[in-house]
């Protein structure tokens, strides 16, 4: 049984960035644009959020963009047009912040975190692991704290592997960072789809075999791969976050998948 009906593929953005990023030992000399993204769920405990995007406010804002977006010299910032925010495309949904029950955070690196704290009431989930590592980093170091300080009567630290509703798993993913999770999900139709988070940036990972190239443990990065390989291979379809093809190969918010 499962308390998923729905799931939607939400597009918030891009980043231009060389393939050192994505891919161990890619080098600088190619460079992509890769699109950020979240998710919606609709369940029968009200409306999950997976991911919380970019901020677009700290990216048109020259001041904030300088302070939350110090990037090396020549680096581009992400881009969020428009049609990317994330609060009205809910709204085209007929979504409020205020409707949504829970936020996952498979981890904290500032392109993942821009909204978790626009949704008043929602619990949100995050490994202890990951939580604990990036309280500690800076936007230098590409995260954001304050937009994880989330109030403690709606955090829930998360020790590995939970089960967090019937048809929701969260599978315990690090090496990308300390704590990264990747959530599991069979709808009630049966379909089954695992959100890999940054395990690792897309598919050309999967298929040529490389690690990411942004890793806090290479052997869990290792190990992290190929548990989401077997999930894969069981099944499940795998949704990546930084698949710049697979963005535009499956259907986005408003519409459900
Ligand atoms: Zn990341
Ligand atoms: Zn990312």
């Amino acid at each position: 049984m499962s308390i998923i009906n729905r799931l939607a593929v939400i597009l918030c953005g891009y980043e231009f960035i060389p393939h050192s990023v994505s891919y161990d030992g890619g080098g600088d000399r190619f460079w992509h644009a890769v699109p950020v993204c979240a998710y919606l769920m609709d369940t029968d405990e009200g409306y999950i959020i997976v991911e919380g995007g970019l901020d677009e406010r700290k990216l048109r804002d020259p001041s904030l963009r300088q302070r939350y977006f110090p990037q090396r010299t020549g680096y581009p910032t992400p881009l969020v047009a428009p049609q990317h925010e994330i609060i009205p495309q809910l709204a085209a949904m007929g979504i409020t912040p205020a409707d949504v029950a829970h936020v996952i955070q498979t981890h904290l690196h500032a392109d993942h975190t821009g909204h978790t704290m626009s949704f008043p009431n929602a619990t949100v989930y995050i490994q202890r692991a990951d939580y604990d590592y990036a309280r500690q980093q800076s936007p230098a170091k590409g995260y954001i704290p304050e937009e994880f300080n989330v109030p403690a009567d709606r955090l829930q630290l998360l020790d590995g592997d939970t089960t967090l509703f019937p048809g929701l798993e969260l599978m315990f993913t690090p090496g990308h960072s300390p704590g990264h999770q990747s959530p599991l999900l069979t709808l009630k139709n049966g379909r089954r789809f695992l959100l890999v988070g940054d395990v690792v940036d897309d598919r050309r990972n999967m298929a040529q075999n490389i690690l990411p190239g942004g890793m806090t443990d290479r052997e869990q990065a290792r190990a992290s791969m190929e548990r989401i390989r077997t999930i894969m291979e069981e099944g499940a379809m795998g949704i990546f976050l930084h698949d710049a093809a697979q963005v535009t190969e499956i259907p986005l918010a408003p519409e459900w998948l």
